[in-house]
């Protein structure tokens, strides 16, 4: 049997670095060979560095590893990144440079213009855009890739089916967010408890601005953003994971509410024809209960690889409206990462170094 790819994980201790460690843990083309974070953790056990804060014992097999710094010697082929954007960029940019595959969940190269800003369903022909990145970054023999921010994440994963059935005109988004959104310690209890910020730094941004390039077409070497305006509000919650965002979308041509469920439900694409590991079979599950989905209860579904619709009815002013949720962490960072990683592999695009 072939050897298993080799992976690093760079901010390992972290909120989005331990949900790396724990989904990593039996996976069946991946091992974790390499951990790094701060210097605050470097030269610990992974035991003494983490404030293990996910639900479920933290792995045997890492509690031992020791943790370096985030510098490009790590014994691996690709490394994930789950690093705070003030100094995400270099460090990644470092490691491309090194010739290490970067699987990115931060923002700072996710809006370049030779980056994928990948989801498996959705735009795989965006990894076109890999030739040209190193033709234009000579001394970069790796690559970078990025995944979503969280909230579009969830977001896109609706869009996408809408899109190719009814053509999207524009989107209003509301967003619920978590607190392990916030990473760790993240949000203040005495700011959280009985309590919602409607306010989460550079979120609206983002989740106006991403996904018309994850769903815009890949052309003449060039991504071609997708033309609808979206408008967000982001909250942050009192909820520990997965992000609830209420949607109102106006379409090109308007279907019946049954076309727009069966356009969301029968979704399918490359990662489940691939039965790639960590695909989920459905990418967007409908539920049917009157108030539902519930971050308590629906963010597991999928293994917290879908996202989860409901609510849906005809709007008076959009098209229609409804409720999506996406585990942050797990499709909004760790899972989505490793969902790209394993596309590459099956499209031969990953480079042994190790
Ligand atoms: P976090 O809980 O604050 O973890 C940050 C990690 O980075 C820790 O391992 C930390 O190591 C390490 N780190 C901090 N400063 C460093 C430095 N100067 N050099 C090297 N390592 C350093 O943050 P998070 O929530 O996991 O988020 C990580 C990234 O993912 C961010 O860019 C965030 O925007 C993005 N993201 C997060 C989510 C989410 O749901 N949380 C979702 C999507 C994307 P120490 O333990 O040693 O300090």
């Amino acid at each position: 049997m072939k050897r298993k790819w080799k992976v690093g994980i760079l901010g390992a201790t972290g909120t989005v670095g331990q949900r790396f460690i724990q989904l990593l843990e039996r996976h069946p083309w991946f091992e974790v060979a390499d951990i790094a974070a701060s210097d605050r953790s470097a030269g610990k056990s992974y035991q003494q560095a983490c404030p293990w804060k996910i639900s479920g014992h933290m792995p045997v097999y890492v509690r031992k590893m020791k943790v370096k710094d985030c510098v490009p010697n790590l014994d691996c082929d690709l490394v994930f990144s789950g690093l705070p954007s003030s100094m995400a960029g270099e460090v990644e940019t470092a490691f491309a440079q090194a010739g290490y595959a970067v699987l990115s969940n931060s923002k700072n190269h996710r809006m370049d213009e030779d980056v994928p800003l990948l989801v498996p369903e959705i735009n795989s022909e965006h990894l076109g855009l890999l030739a040209i990145q190193q033709k234009n970054h000579h001394d970069r023999a790796g690559y970078i890739i990025t995944n979503p921010n969280c909230s579009t994440m969830a977001l896109v994963l609706a869009l996408a089916p809408l899109d190719v059935a009814f053509g999207i005109e524009k989107i209003h988004v509301v967003t619920m967010q978590a607190l392990s959104g916030a990473g760790y310690p993240g949000v203040a209890s005495l700011d959280i408890i009985d309590n919602v910020i409607p306010y989460i730094a550079d979120e609206e941004e983002k989740v106006e601005t991403e996904p018309c390039k994850i769903l815009g077409k890949f052309r003449d070497g060039k991504i071609m953003f997708a033309d609808f305006k979206i408008s967000a509000q982001c909250h942050r919650v009192n909820v520990l994971d997965g992000h609830l965002e209420a949607v109102s979308i106006a379409l090109k041509q308007r279907p019946s509410l049954h076309q727009f469920i069966e356009a969301l439900k029968s979704y399918r694409s490359l990662p489940q024809e691939l039965e790639l590991p960590s695909a989920p079979q459905f990418p967007v599950v409908h539920v049917e209960g009157l108030d539902r989905p519930q971050p308590r209860f629906d963010r597991e579904v999928e293994n917290g690889m879908a996202t989860v619709v409901g609510r849906i009815r005809p709007c008076k002013v959009f098209d229609f409206k409804f409720d999506l949720l996406g585990h942050n962490t797990i499709r909004g960072a760790a899972g989505a990462a490793i969902l790209n990683a394993e596309l590459l592999v099956k499209q031969r695009l990953l480079m042994a170094r190790s």
